[in-house]
């Protein structure tokens, strides 16, 4: 039995136990379809790691870049149940080396797609940049939703989790930290 089987199979088994009745006709091909959908929502975890930081050359000064609103989809480790928002992402390239847009969009949509928490994205989309692109320090801010609040327990609709994550001198100097906070703000 192929992987994609043993999840249909199981995902299957699962509507039986919670007391739904999988062959009626809505159920039916449920369980291929969230087979379909998880190979989709949990592709991070196949890929090859996001490993493509190639930067182009531009004169910088010392500026910092923001990156803002890239929306993102992630799916909580504590509950399986979706959270999503958008990442905002500054950092003072080093050596006149900049990152193209496309390259963020790719490395966050890699990293969110696998069961996570959002602490745990920003820290690995701070770090994986400080590690691998030419820069003085980076900044990550994600905005939240984790619908495993929203429909169930504290039940905070529309309620937004933030998380931020600094290196360099992002972490070190509250000037330039106040100075991604404002970027963004007017990015948005
Ligand atoms: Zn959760």
């Amino acid at each position: 039995m192929g992987q994609r089987e043993k999840i249909e199979k199981l995902i299957f088994q699962l509507l039986q136990e919670i007391g739904e009745n999988p062959k009626r006709d809505g159920l039916k091909e449920t369980p291929q379809r969230v087979a379909k959908m998880f190979d989709e929502l949990f592709m991070g975890l196949k890929s090859p790691k996001f490993a493509d930081f190639k930067t182009f050359q531009k004169k910088t000064n010392g500026e910092l870049i923001v990156v803002a609103k890239i929306p993102f989809y992630s799916v909580c480790e504590h509950h399986l149940s979706p959270f999503f928002g958008d990442v905002a992402i500054g950092y003072i390239p080093a050596q006149n080396q900049t990152l193209g847009l496309s390259k963020f969009l790719r490395l966050v949509a890699y990293w969110s797609k696998r069961p996570s928490i959002q602490e745990g994205l920003t820290e690995i989309i701070c770090q994986e940049l400080t590690e691998n692109i030419p820069n003085d320090g980076v900044g990550v801010l994600l905005k939240a939703r984790h619908l495993c609040m929203e429909m169930r327990g504290v039940r905070n609709p529309n309620a937004l989790t933030k998380t931020q994550c600094f290196s360099g001198e992002l972490k070190t100097n509250r000037q330039r930290r106040v100075e991604f906070f404002e970027r963004i703000k007017e990015e948005s």
